[in-house]
């Protein structure tokens, strides 16, 4: 098997078909010998039909149906566990991502690179606050970890059989695979490409699953913000100091002190906030903690028709 190609289903009744013609209409022409892996994360509405009948049809279409909705990483992991092929393609279902750049990929990959991932010049349909705090998110996370996490590119990206025996040997269960790969290391380029408008359908991307996507990129790859909350520890209980040195001063030496509840309630919830941001940036690394300490495995598989699914899972 040369080429593996894994794509995350949810909820993408309106694109697969095109998808899956797009992706043909590249592959034939590169006369490899390909497979298809698609996996079903919990849809809800006809697209693991439409993978069923496609895969009746076309031996190189595989698919796993997972027993709900795990997540996008998580149904990247679990194609990329199932996968055969020497190199494979991770690729978004609607599209956003053009299939038509796979030959360009896959001849970069051959030039010696292990990885090759598509760096987004432009991003189109997409709103000005998401485009806004993807920007952010990506330049913040780069600046904070110590690998360097390409900015401004998602999954779509080719990666070499090691690559991916390197990921399945990294048990972490809230994955950041773009960051992962990164962490893996050889031989990394890029090629630039326009992110198009989502084909059909709606973005399966919730604010609250963007916001959990960035938390497990940044707390698996940094320890800034445990950093940052023992530094703001020791800021605040410094100028509180100076505070008291001075309440005392007036109360003792000048006797000119005011029953001053204005100070006194700021300082009250100003070192409140504080405290709560650092017992919350460390619940967030307590809760990884824990989620890696049960650890359950990764996804369950409903149906498929890859003979040893998740076998790496376990
Ligand atoms: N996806 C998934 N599980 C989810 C959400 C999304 O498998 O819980 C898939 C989705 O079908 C698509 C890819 O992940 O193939 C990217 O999702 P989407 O296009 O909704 O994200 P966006 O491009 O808006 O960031
Ligand atoms: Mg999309």
């Amino acid at each position: 098997m040369d080429l593996s190609v894994v794509v995350p289903i949810y909820n993408e009744e309106a694109n697969i078909v095109a998808l899956y013609e797009r992706l043909l209409r590249v592959l034939e022409p590169m006369r490899l010998r390909c497979e298809l892996v698609f996996v079903n994360d919990g849809s809800r509405d006809q697209s693991l039909p439409l993978l069923l009948s496609l895969a009746a049809r076309d031996e190189r279409v595989r698919y796993i149906d997972l027993s709900r909705n795990f997540g996008h990483q998580i149904a990247v992991t679990a194609g990329l566990d199932a996968t055969r092929g020497a190199a494979v393609v991770i690729i978004d279902a609607d599209l956003q991502d053009p299939p038509e750049l796979i030959p360009l990929l896959y001849a970069k990959m051959k030039e010696g690179f292990e990885v090759v991932y598509a760096k987004r010049r432009s991003r189109q349909g997409e709103s000005a606050a998401k485009k806004m705090t993807a920007r952010l998110f990506y330049r913040i996370l780069a600046s904070i970890t110590n690998i360097s996490i390409p900015v401004d590119t998602g999954d779509f990206r080719i990666i070499s059989r090691k690559v991916v025996e390197g990921l399945k040997q990294m048990p972490e269960q809230n994955k950041f695979l773009r960051g992962q790969i990164s962490w893996i290391g050889y031989r990394q380029t890029y090629v630039e490409y326009d992110r198009a408008e989502r084909a059909g359908g709606e973005t399966g991307y919730t604010y609250r699953k963007m916001i959990r996507l960035a938390l497990d990129g940044i707390t698996a790859f940094s320890d800034a913000p445990l950093k940052a909350a023992t530094i703001s520890g020791f800021v605040v209980s410094a100028v509180a100091f100076l505070v008291m040195l001075y309440t005392l001063y007036s109360r003792f030496v000048t006797h000119d002190y005011q029953p001053g509840w204005a100070s006194l309630m700021i300082s009250i919830l100003f070192l409140g906030g504080v405290q709560l941001i650092a017992v919350g940036i460390i619940g967030e690394y307590i809760a990884r903690l824990s989620a890696n300490v049960r650890q359950r495995p990764l996804y369950l598989v409903a149906d498929t028709n890859v003979q040893q699914p998740g076998a790496a899972a376990a």
